[in-house]
């Protein structure tokens, strides 16, 4: 196999677009950082290119025509588009999917407590984390309060360069001697995972009164200032703790990118930038971003709910097919790239990669078979006759690929959505772009793979 740098290959367009896109995911990405805000950013992107809340037209019956461009949005938490192409719906669509929860701590029901002249909030970890790498770092509070009569109060606390940020402290090493002989998924537990908020205690015109906890009184204070918010209110609140602050260049040359959430946002973000790019598709072509895959992807938000199937009977309808065999038959004829990150081949890891299947920084998007572990269990599995297609579809289009699996055998594994369609009789692949250090509070990424992986989804929903 002939596995060369792209970076060699590109001529002067190739630069510009790659910096353009490169340059606006990392502002997507930074602006982006729960699932809630990335949706919301995603649907102001699309709504900037014309398209309608499919609502509007189940409310009014208007028939759905080629060229129409809608979107559901579901909960505010994930969403899917879809422009309707001039051949019938039911030859099928190019379906491009990808993730927008990433890996994080969440506030619990009842966070906020005091001990010795400190309050807290108490967090419950939300994916694949390694929790020691969640300690002192500067955090970010992101999220919705609702109140009892619906109300929705949006919080972000710590990104605005005059935030304060809150944090989670580490023993020092001077003390660390029983800490540091545990083993690395111990030093750090999950219940310890608990964020200093404050040391104030609230000012009492009487003393005498001795109002105990009295750093949490004053910190709730200042939640009802701001927010008027009661200690009751974390009872309807979904507050996730993130990394504070922007995605960044990275490496003296600017060739990678370093920021939180790039699983999976830098495969939204692609996906939905080369689909709101696409030419005119004789196909219907669809883009969905989704919630809670580092979960399982449960849930009503997740992608093993009903909305997507539904959105497309509401489609269909509107399109004349009330026939009950007409989403069996789109799906059956439809193509989708599960569009997610890839283990990339780090030189300082070597020994959980094989190196002729491992992905690898600057050598283009990422095609993966299979995901799953322990004989590929749990994973897709995509066919080798979809593969081929896929094959000519990227030569068709000079884009740059690599077809790896995610290490080495019994080395551990992950999962994709890319089942949960499939399951539904759709052509399936996972396809996305190498992240190093994934999961962690910062993951990287390469620009040239990024830039790849927008060229391969805008060929995909084109020719496939
Ligand atoms: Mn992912
Ligand atoms: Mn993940």
């Amino acid at each position: 196999m002939d596995k060369k740098n792209v970076w060699k290959k590109y001529r002067g367009d190739d630069f510009t677009l790659l910096n353009v896109i490169c340059d606006d995911y990392r502002q997507f990405l930074s602006k982006s950082k729960i699932e809630r805000e990335a949706v919301r950013n995603s649907i102001q992107l699309a709504e900037k290119a014309g398209f309608v809340n499919l609502n509007t037209y189940i409310e009014n019956q208007a028939p759905l025509v080629p060229g129409d461009k809608i979107y559901v949005n579901n909960r505010g938490k994930s969403v899917a588009f879809f422009i309707i192409g001039s051949e019938d719906i039911t030859k099928g669509m190019n379906i491009l999917g990808a993730h927008v929860d990433s890996p994080r701590l969440d506030l619990k029901a009842n966070p906020l407590y005091e001990e010795k002249d400190f309050a807290y909030l108490d967090t419950h970890y939300y994916g694949g984390i390694k929790k020691y790498q969640w300690v002192t770092l500067p955090l970010a509070l992101h999220g919705v309060i609702i109140r009892k009569n619906g109300e929705k109060i949006h919080v972000e606390v710590g990104e605005d360069e005059n935030d304060p940020v809150i944090g989670i402290t580490d023993l020092l090493p001077h003390l660390g001697n029983e800490q540091l002989k545990k083993e690395a998924s111990k030093v750090i537990e999950g219940e310890g995972l608990d964020l200093l908020i404050g040391s104030v205690p609230f000012p009492e015109e009487d003393d005498e009164k001795k109002d105990k906890e009295l750093v949490k009184k004053n910190i709730l204070a200042i939640l009802k200032d701001r927010y008027d918010i009661e200690e009751d209110d974390f009872l309807s609140a979904e507050i996730e703790v993130v990394p504070a602050g922007k995605a960044r260049d990275f490496g003296l040359d600017r060739s990678m990118i370093m920021g939180y959430g790039q699983d999976d946002k830098v495969c939204a973000y692609t996906s939905l930038r080369a689909f709101l790019d696409a030419p005119a598709c004789n196909k219907t072509i669809s883009c969905i971003l989704v919630d809670k895959e580092e979960i399982g992807s449960m849930g009503a938000t997740g992608m093993q709910s009903n909305f997507y199937e539904d959105a497309l009977l509401e489609i269909c309808n509107l399109m004349g097919h009330t026939e009950n065999t007409a989403v069996g038959r789109c799906f059956r004829n439809s193509n989708m790239l599960s569009s997610d990150v890839n283990a990339a081949y780090d030189p300082l890891y070597s020994d959980v990669m094989d190196k002729r299947n491992a992905s690898y920084f600057n050598q283009g998007v990422v095609f993966c078979k299979y995901t799953g572990s322990r004989g590929k269990s749990g994973s897709n599995d995509a066919t080798a006759e979809f593969i081929a297609k896929i094959r000519n579809v990227m030569d068709k289009h000079y884009v740059n690929f690599q077809i790896s699996e995610l290490g080495k055998v019994d080395a551990g594994g992950g999962g994709t959505i890319a089942y949960i369609l499939a399951n539904k009789n759709v052509n399936v692949i996972d396809c996305g772009v190498g992240v190093l250090s994934m999961h962690a509070p910062w993951e990287v990424t390469a620009k040239a793979d990024i830039y790849e992986a927008y060229k391969c989804y805008l060929a995909f929903l084109q020719d496939a």
